[in-house]
């Protein structure tokens, strides 16, 4: 059964810096984007009473994706279908496409949102380790100020994030690659589609003439409480020649450095074990 209605309101403002100001209150009103996560929620009598901020007709947070010489930049209510249906992404970045893909079906790839999807901090965004991937920051706005956040930065536990209530976000800024990657993403769930993800991997390495590792992301999704980029595993790889001795190291090492979750949709034994099965199918497919 659904919460008390009456229980809600939803207040809407016509331009970003009105939305701001209406975070000043207190309590701040929660924002809401596609309301994708925020419905589920209602529908299971998780969503707190209260003041929600409708961004969704925002002009200021609905400016589209911008590709630029050098980045790419998604305003807020950038949904997955924006990605799917822009040209850039057939050939560039081709990442955020796959990701965009297995959100879901149709209709939440309309209405959702990568800045929901970040901001929801569930373990098994999708959307995430593909930005994360790229080295994507954030735009969190306040009233009175400003500021970029890396999202590899930007979690430090389960749903815990460097975000105060009176911040949203008002846009992702993704770098394009200057470098030739391989890339690779793999989402594994109970099924091929409409699946809530036990094991994602993003990943994206440079290699030089040598085979040496110029650059590498490692991201997973689903196994820590929040989306793990993967430092040591990458420090391990990174300068050294990509060969099958080196692969079976970071495979031993990322057993090691991961701690996976257990919860309703798999173990922490599986998820150790599909995430060092993962890794190695991103390593062997650049060799
Ligand atoms: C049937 C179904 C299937 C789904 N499948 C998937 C899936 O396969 N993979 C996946 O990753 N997710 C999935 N989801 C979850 C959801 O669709 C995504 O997380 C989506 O990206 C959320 O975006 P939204 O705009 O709808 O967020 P909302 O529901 O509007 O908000 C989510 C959270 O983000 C906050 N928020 C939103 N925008 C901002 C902003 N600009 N600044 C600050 N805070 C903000 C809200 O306050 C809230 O806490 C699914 C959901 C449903 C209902």
């Amino acid at each position: 059964m659904r919460n008390y209605l009456q229980d809600y309101c939803v207040v809407s403002c016509p331009s970003l810096q009105e939305a701001l100001m209406a975070l000043q209150g207190t309590p701040a009103p929660i924002p809401m984007a596609g309301g994708t996560d925020l419905m589920v929620y209602l529908n299971y009598r998780r969503l707190p009473a209260g003041s929600y901020l409708d961004l969704f007709n925002i002009p200021e947070l609905k400016q589209g994706i911008q590709i630029q010489d050098n980045k790419v930049v998604f305003s807020a209510l950038t949904t997955y279908m924006d990605v799917r249906m822009h040209p850039y992404f057939q050939n560039n970045m081709k990442l955020l496409l796959h990701a965009a893909k297995v959100v879901g079906a149709i209709g939440i790839q309309t209405r959702g949102t990568w800045a929901g999807n970040i901001i929801n901090a569930s373990p098994a965004a999708d959307g995430v380790p593909a930005l994360m991937v790229y080295d994507a920051k954030i735009t969190l706005a306040s009233a009175y100020n400003e500021r970029q956040v890396l999202l590899s930065d930007f979690y430090h536990g389960y749903k815990k994030m460097d975000r105060s209530p009176q911040e949203i976000i008002t846009k992702i800024t993704i770098p394009i690659p200057q470098t030739k990657d391989h890339e690779y993403y793999r989402k594994v769930g109970e099924r091929k589609a409409q699946a809530i993800s036990k094991v994602i991997l993003a990943g994206r390495l440079s290699l030089d003439g040598q085979k040496k590792i110029q650059s590498i992301r490692i991201v997973y999704g689903s196994v820590m409480p929040y989306t793990y980029r993967s430092n040591k595993t990458e420090e391990l790889l990174l300068g050294n020649e990509l060969n099958h001795k080196l692969i079976q190291e970071a495979v031993s090492l990322i057993g090691k450095e991961l701690q996976p979750i257990d919860d309703i949709r798999s173990t922490a034994l599986y998820r150790r074990k599909v995430a060092q099965n993962l890794l190695e199918e991103f390593l062997c497919s650049a060799l």
